[in-house]
């Protein structure tokens, strides 16, 4: 018997959690973190209790509640029985969002997880700077546990700083079968706003299944995703899995399209150009970078931003600019006690400012400072989202132009951020901001291209807020609910 169970991503955008079932086989497809459940209940400032995060989040309805898949750190520590046995053969992750990876920190490190190498570089990026919060895709920090003091009497609270934990992760190659269990998977390339995002194609007992994530048809590498259909088409597949999230939604504006846009909102200008687009999205980042060079401007950069440059690099992706190319810089804003610049401190003082991820390139040649950035404004494109806001106070723009490059606010928390986002931008002289954005997800007519080619016998809908509008398509069309289990 084969099955799925929708954990999530059912009438929302995100936070996929599909358990397939055949026969003794069970594989997560995505683990991922529910943006709008998650945040009707927590924020930043109010993360859920670690001392009793999971079941926290079970109560809540936010993490299924199921035997043998949960960190059993924490399990033992929160009262939760479990099994000694791992519960499933293994995750297939789609691409490194957070609505499709956000809850793997939950999970036993013994579950191998299944990624694409561009995918294991973000994971890596994310151990690398720390980022706090429930984050530790890549290594898992045991807790809970009290260990001999090492004068051999009484015992202390283990801390990360004693020693980390290696999770099973495994990356696999795209185009090439690997197994799962008793499952045949292959991994194929989409375009999506992310590097390494991933479509799968598994053969079950009862035909095949075939899974999108998300994807895009009219970004830079829309042949990826192409090449994806192709091949799924070919499969023949039984069921298919296909993400809907701008279903109603014709408008498909490409990267290209940012790319001249901003070409021409940027030529003949005098000032400083400011960008905002998501941090991770390196398409988006070449974009800017070679709008930057075609307008004899370099284009800055955050450290988070070099360090995943690098590791993408290091993962083999060689389309993309490394951290020390001719035309970028990196920003050191003023952190601790802001002595980045100054030259009546030495080195050793300057690097106490800043934690240890972030130190990597504070010796090298193409860093650069907000007082060199307001010398000379108009030799720069540079990148700054919300939480970079104020630096503004020190660069102190004239003439300068602000280009919106991401999505448009979906929730309350976005539209109270864009509102201090404006009054920043207001103080400044760039206020209204441009405009210019292409979305990592596909347009409703080509993901009905998409299904009409592929031709599943039975459709599941997800990743959208309205899956009503399948219903009309020529196979058998599933409104999902969540929980529920269906048999195939
Ligand atoms: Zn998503
Ligand atoms: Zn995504």
């Amino acid at each position: 018997m084969v099955s799925l169970t929708f954990y999530g991503g059912v009438k929302e955008i995100g936070g996929n959690k599909i358990l397939l079932q055949d026969g003794d086989t069970k594989i997560f497809l995505d683990f991922g973190m529910n943006f709008n459940e998650h945040s009707k209940y927590f924020t930043e400032y109010m993360p859920p209790r670690k001392s009793s995060c999971i079941t926290d989040l079970m109560s809540l309805g936010l993490l299924p509640n199921i035997k043998g898949i949960y960190r059993r750190d924490y399990c033992k520590h929160m009262g939760i029985s479990d099994q000694e046995e791992n519960g499933i053969d293994g995750v297939l992750i789609s691409h490194a969002h957070m609505d499709h990876i956000g809850y793997i920190h939950f999970l036993r490190k013994d579950i191998p997880i299944y990624v694409s190498p561009e995918t294991k570089a973000i994971m890596d990026m994310f151990t690398e700077t720390g980022a706090g919060g429930y984050t530790e895709f890549s290594d898992v920090k045991p807790s809970f546990e009290l260990i001999p003091l090492k004068s051999g009497e009484g015992f202390k609270r283990r801390t990360s700083r004693d020693g980390t934990e290696k999770r099973d992760i495994r990356v696999f190659e795209f185009n090439k079968p690997f197994k799962v269990g008793d499952l045949d998977v292959t991994a194929y390339r989409v375009d999506h706003s992310l590097p390494g995002a991933t479509a799968f194609v598994i053969n079950t007992s009862k035909g095949g299944l075939v899974y999108t994530g998300d994807l895009r048809f009219h970004g830079r590498h829309k042949q990826w995703s192409h090449d994806f259909v192709k091949n799924a088409t070919k499969a023949e597949p039984t069921f298919m899995i296909t993400e809907g999230t701008r279903i109603t939604q014709k408008e498909a504006r490409t990267e290209e399209y940012v790319q001249e846009e901003s070409g021409k909102v940027i030529k003949g200008k005098k000032g400083l150009v400011i960008a905002n687009f998501p941090i991770r999205d390196s398409e988006r980042l070449l974009t800017f970078y070679n709008t930057a060079v075609e307008n004899n401007r370099k284009l800055i950069i955050e450290v988070r931003q070099a360090i995943m440059l690098d590791l993408l690099s290091k993962y083999g992706v060689n389309n993309l600019p490394k951290s020390d190319d001719k035309n970028i810089l990196i920003f050191y804003p003023k952190k601790s006690w802001g002595l980045v610049g100054r030259e009546d401190f030495t080195n050793e003082q300057i690097e106490q400012d800043y934690s240890s991820w972030e130190k990597g390139f504070l010796n090298c040649k193409n860093i650069i400072t907000a007082p060199e950035i307001a010398k000379n404004q108009d030799k720069y494109i540079m990148f700054m989202n919300y939480f970079q806001l104020n630096n503004l106070l020190d660069i102190k723009p004239k003439n300068a132009i602000h280009i919106r490059s991401i999505c448009e606010p979906f929730n309350e928390s976005m539209e109270l951020d864009q509102e201090r986002i404006n009054n920043w931008l207001k103080l400044f002289g760039m206020y209204p901001e441009h405009k210019i954005h292409s979305s990592g997800h596909a347009s409703g007519p080509a993901i009905f291209d998409m299904i009409e080619t592929i031709k599943p016998k039975v459709l599941f809908p997800i990743h959208t807020e309205m899956p009503g509008k399948f219903r009309h398509l020529s196979m058998k069309v599933k409104m999902i609910k969540e929980g529920k289990t269906y048999k195939i």
